[in-house]
């Protein structure tokens, strides 16, 4: 990839930190750092193969405490509602509000920000992949998690390339400003990304992280990356994998057919045949919304499935027969619903965040709140002169609790659909909702695993007791 004439090629070849991917991981964090005073002065590269604001994905929740531009919102509902084939539920949250950001919106503004930022450089280039390089001549060129395969599989490059533009290329004197400590990687705790900052000095010790690209090698004391999968991803344990997956289409109607108050947060009453399904539906007026059909299964469905999908129900539910609305726009997503454990780091000095930091909830795919705390927790850490945290999975109760219900998902659908039901038929949408955020003490939970059927979960949890057993 050339450069474009908008974001001409980086002069600089060296910088504090380099961000590389500029999706939600990696604009809020280019918004946190430039938020922050004490990180005013740092160096940042901002990259991604485009960075033309795209609408392309809708990020909807309900956590608003870390969101940059509350004005950014492009809609909020007070009201939530829920439907079984044999029951309905809806409840004005007392709590939380439904929000929803468009990725379009989102990206324009930090975009716009960064670009009048003197200190952020923003660069399009086709990122090929990661590596740390030392100073020190006697250490080895990699951490040793480092997976190459993996990398050059990620980086789709040939091994004897990337080697040598590791060693030809990244060469020189070094600015080390903010290298980090040579650590061993951990397995992470169950501890909370807010109070798992680690508290030690980013020390000076000489090394570098290397973000090889279609333009070139750059240079930073971090990398924050969400464009690769982490080295050794094939590798990572993982015994249940569903894929959320989803097409919606904007539509807008020439009569009033909706309630812009109230989000249908999940629609069971559709036909089950290919997994858990469900139709999900955003007003944003009366006369337009974003309806989403959806399922978490092992195996995307066919564009005629999702298509035939989406006509039946807005015909059904909303009246309006195929060629009666517009359709203004289609979103269509693939989000992973899976146990593996994530590395925090992808080789020494390079941090994974994002979906490639394994930030999504694995029941539920949501993944925007948490990428909003991990990228403040970042930000935070760096401006105090701490290394960026190291552990960024969740506790490991709700760990567990995530597990076992992604294994029902997977082998009982049917039953999973009776989960919810009564999850939301005996609980008060908040508590849910809190619960989902991870924000529920030990006694909250066991109340809200009492109000839904017990022994798919101890099923499950025989099932899984090998991973519960070993820290989930
Ligand atoms: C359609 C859709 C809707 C979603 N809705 C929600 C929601 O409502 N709520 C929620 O919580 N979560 C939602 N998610 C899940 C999650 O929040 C999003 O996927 C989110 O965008 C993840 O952020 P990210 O930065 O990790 O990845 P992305 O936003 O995908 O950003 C990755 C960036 O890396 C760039 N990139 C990748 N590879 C390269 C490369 N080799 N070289 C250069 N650049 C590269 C891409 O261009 C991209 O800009 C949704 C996901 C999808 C797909």
């Amino acid at each position: 990839m050339q450069p474009t004439e908008s974001y001409p090629m980086a002069k600089d070849r060296n910088y504090d930190y380099i961000i590389a991917g500029a999706g939600a991981a990696g604009l809020s964090l280019v918004w946190n750092i430039m938020q922050r005073k004490e990180l005013r002065d740092r160096r940042v590269l901002l990259v991604d193969r485009s960075l033309e604001p795209l609408r392309d994905k809708t990020w909807c929740f309900w956590d608003d405490s870390h969101v940059p531009f509350r004005d950014l919102i492009h809609h909020t509902w007070e009201t939530l509602a829920v439907r079984f084939p044999d029951a309905q539920f809806s409840e004005t949250l007392k709590t939380y509000r439904y929000h929803c950001v468009r990725s379009d919106d989102y990206a324009g503004k930090i975009l716009e920000m960064a670009r009048e930022c003197p200190n952020v450089t923003l660069l399009e280039a086709d990122i090929d992949g990661f590596e740390f390089k030392s100073g020190d001549s006697e250490e080895p060129p990699l951490s040793g998690r480092s997976d190459r395969s993996d990398e050059i599989l990620a980086s789709g490059k040939s091994s004897g390339s990337v080697e040598n533009r590791a060693y030809g290329e990244s060469g020189g004197s070094v600015e080390n400003r903010a290298s980090v400590e040579n650590r061993a990687y951990g397995e992470s705790g169950g501890s909370e990304i807010s109070s798992t900052i680690d508290e030690t000095n980013i020390s000076d010790k000489k090394g570098t992280a290397v973000m090889h690209s279609s333009v070139g090698t750059f240079t930073a004391g971090h990398i924050f990356q969400s464009a690769l999968r982490p080295p050794g991803f094939h590798q990572l344990k993982l015994d249940l994998s569903l894929l959320q997956h989803f097409t919606g289409w904007h539509i807008r109607t020439e009569r009033d057919v909706f309630d812009p108050g109230t989000a249908m947060f999940m629609d069971f009453d559709v036909p089950q045949d290919n997994g858990v399904t469900f139709v999900y539906v955003l007003p944003f007026s009366k006369r337009d919304a974003l309806v989403e059909y959806t399922l978490f299964s092992p195996e995307i469905i066919s564009d005629e499935a999702y298509r035939q999908g989406l006509e039946e129900y807005i015909e059904q539910r909303c009246g309006l027969a195929p060629g009666s609305y517009e359709i203004e726009y289609t979103e269509k997503g693939v989000i992973p619903m899976e146990d593996r454990r994530y590395p925090a780091r992808y080789c020494r000095n390079v941090w994974n965040m994002g979906t490639m930091g394994g930030l999504t909830k694995p029941s539920t795919g949501y993944t925007f709140t948490r990428i909003q705390h991990h990228t403040a927790a970042i930000a935070e850490a760096l401006s105090r002169g701490k290394n960026p945290p190291e552990k960024i999975m969740s506790p490991y109760r709700f760990r567990v609790y995530d597990m076992l219900l992604l294994y029902n998902l997977h082998r009982d659908p049917e039953t999973s659909v009776t989960i919810f039901r009564e999850l939301f038929r005996n609980n008060r949408f908040d508590r849910i909702l809190r619960f989902l955020e991870e924000h529920t003490r030990f006694d909250q939970d066991l109340r809200i695993m009492a109000s839904v059927p017990w022994m798919p979960f101890f099923r499950a949890l025989y099932g899984m007791k090998h991973r519960v057993l070993t820290g989930a």
